[in-house]
C-alpha cells in the first residue's frame, strides 16, 4: 500500500473550530494532492468527487481556510491566487518563468524573518516572503531536447 500523506481534514477542520463539510473536507484534500494549487484548479478536482458543489463554495472554503490559518494563499506576480496547506514554517517559493510550475524552498534559517534588510523604516520586521524565479527541470529538459533536436 502506498503510504499517503493526506491530512485528517476533519481533525484540522475541528482543531480550527470550522464546522466539517464536505466541501471543506474535499477541498483540503484536494490541497493535500496538488500543492500550489490556484482556486480553479481546486474547483476542478472538488467537482470530481463533489459534482453538486458550486464554484463558490469552493472559493468560499478557500477563504475559511486561509482566514482560520490552516491554508496559505500565495501571489506570485503574473499567476492567479495559489493555495496551499503546509503554513507557519515560513517557508519560500521558486517559480518557474516558462510553465509557472512552483516548488517549495525551505526556510534558510528556519523561522520569520529568515532575511534582514539592510535598513526597515522603523518596522518591526515579521515575515519575509521571497519568490526565487527560474526555470523548472522539466522545461530544462524541453530547452536542451530542443537544442539538440536543431540542425
Ligand atoms: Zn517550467
Ligand atoms: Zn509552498
Amino acid at each position: 500500500m502506498i503510504e499517503t500523506t493526506t491530512p485528517d481534514a476533519a481533525a484540522l477542520l475541528r482543531e480550527a473550530g470550522l464546522r466539517v463539510t464536505d466541501t471543506r473536507v474535499a477541498v483540503i484534500a484536494a490541497l493535500a494532492d496538488m500543492p500550489h494549487s490556484g482556486a480553479d484548479a481546486v474547483v476542478a478536482r472538488v467537482e470530481a468527487t463533489l459534482p453538486t458543489t458550486s464554484r463558490q463554495a469552493v472559493y468560499n472554503v478557500l477563504n475559511d481556510l486561509a482566514a482560520a490559518g490552516l491554508a496559505r494563499r500565495i501571489e506570485p506576480a503574473g499567476q492567479p491566487g495559489l493555495y496551499e496547506l503546509r503554513v507557519g514554517d515560513n517557508h519560500h517559493h521558486i517559480v518557474c518563468q516558462r510553465c509557472g510550475a512552483v516548488a517549495d524552498v525551505d526556510c534558510v534559517t528556519g523561522h520569520a524573518p529568515c532575511l534582514t534588510p539592510s535598513q526597515t523604516s522603523g518596522f518591526d520586521l515579521a515575515e519575509a516572503e521571497v519568490t526565487f524565479w527560474g526555470i523548472c527541470s522539466d522545461c530544462k529538459a524541453l530547452t536542451v531536447d530542443a537544442v539538440v533536436a536543431a540542425p
